[in-house]
């Protein structure tokens, strides 16, 4: 498989998934190529499609909570910011991926 084609496999499988979790892929075309072929090298080169803006620990279990989509481990804070941290996912009633913030209003 080309990495084109796994790139769409990712894009397609992802957007069934995070459906079902309430959120959609952001209408930044270009944020979402960037963050899948980013994916799709960090797979050929750790085995699996990590999140492009998390560090992995290399400690398995901990490591598989950035492989995307990381919606469920990380559900009470995405659904805070309306995104995920890297802003390729939004929620479905977001339009405007520009007006969401970055954090959590009540982080530390
Ligand atoms: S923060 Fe977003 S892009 Fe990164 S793994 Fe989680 S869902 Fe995927």
């Amino acid at each position: 498989m080309s990495d084109e084609e796994r790139l769409a496999f990712l894009r397609s499988n992802y957007a069934r998934i995070v459906d079902l979790l309430g959120f959609k892929f952001t209408s930044d075309e270009e944020l979402v190529r960037d963050l899948l072929e980013a994916e799709v090298m960090l797979e050929k080169k750790f085995g699996a499609p990590y999140c492009p803006c998390q560090g992995r620990t290399n400690n398995r279990a901990e490591d598989m909570r950035i492989v995307c989509p990381c919606i469920p481990y990380h559900r009470a804070h995405f659904d805070a910011m309306k995104r995920c941290w890297c802003g390729l996912f939004i929620h479905k009633d977001v339009d405007d991926p520009d007006s969401l913030m970055q954090f959590a209003p009540n982080e530390s």
